[in-house]
């Protein structure tokens, strides 16, 4: 019988961070400057990251944008056609999103860039992302070559105080090749596109479930330690939470009060218009 644990790395926001958990967050990385910059290990030391990330947007937010943002990048590898209606199902997942976190942090959101979703074509081949080999980590290449590419394009940077990245990449993981979020990016590969556009078996919902949990991430949320070391029944609100297992069952599920703290905290979010909890995870 599969364990709890094994449940958890099983479904995981996005199926390939699943691999991620088996490795230790630090230990094997090839140098301290890619370890700081690997999406969120599911098993890591809780709060270093995130600390390191709100001190240095509170020290640069002072003297840069008032405003930061969140920016959903589509990009498209050389052999890869833009898909119809991806940007406009990507737009509405990150306003309902916006929503969703708004009605969770006391009517406090992030807000989002114009236009919501920028479609960025790219000079690699689908393949190439990941087999280019960007270091002597192979599961971290595609992370490192499609954010890479991603910043190439925008200008963007890791824990960029301007900007959380979205990049959403038409292109396929390696089978033990992470993706997920973390340092103010978060990286989504090809099924979840599809998920977002409705042609994976699972809800539209729990692909929106999946942007909100890697968001998460990306502002630097943690998983539940409780739920993490299994200290907590699976069953309780904290490990149904979305930066657990709650993504599944988006729209109807929550933050943490830590959580909620945290992000009260963020140069990222604003007081703002929000409506009511709505049952969709539409818009
Ligand atoms: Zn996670």
């Amino acid at each position: 019988m599969r364990s709890f644990e094994g449940f958890v790395r099983r479904t995981l926001a996005t199926g390939y961070v699943v691999v991620l958990l088996l490795s230790t967050p630090h230990g094997d990385a090839q140098s301290q400057n890619v370890a700081q910059h690997q999406p969120r290990n599911e098993q890591s030391v809780q709060g270093t990251g995130a600390a390191r990330f709100a001190k240095e947007v509170e020290h640069e937010i002072s003297t840069s944008v008032p405003a930061p943002e969140v920016r959903v990048v589509y990009l498209v590898p050389l052999d890869v056609k833009p898909r119809r209606n991806f940007r406009r199902s990507a737009s509405e997942a990150i306003q309902s999103l916006q929503n969703w976190y708004g009605v969770q942090v006391s009517g406090k959101t992030f807000r989002l860039h114009t236009p919501i979703v920028e479609t960025v074509r790219t000079t690699h081949t689908a393949k190439w992302y990941a087999e280019n080999q960007s270091g002597e980590d192979r599961t971290l290449w595609f992370w490192n070559n499609a954010t890479a590419d991603g910043f190439e394009k925008t200008g963007g940077m890791f824990d960029d105080p301007r900007f959380v990245w979205v990049f959403y990449i038409d292109a396929e993981p390696g089978e033990d090749q992470r993706v997920g979020g973390g340092n103010g990016v978060a990286l989504l590969p090809r099924q979840d596109i599809l998920g977002i556009l409705g042609l994976r078996s699972e809800s539209v919902c729990r692909w929106v479930g999946g942007l909100g949990h890697e968001l998460g991430h990306a502002f630097g949320l943690e998983h539940p330690a409780d739920c993490e070391n299994r200290k907590a029944d699976p069953g309780s609100p904290e490990c149904q939470s979305l930066m657990f297992l709650g993504y599944l069952n988006y729209c109807g599920t929550l933050l943490t009060p830590e959580n909620k703290s945290q992000l009260d905290q963020s140069p990222f979010f604003s007081p703002q218009a929000v409506k009511a909890a709505r049952r969709s995870c539409s818009p």
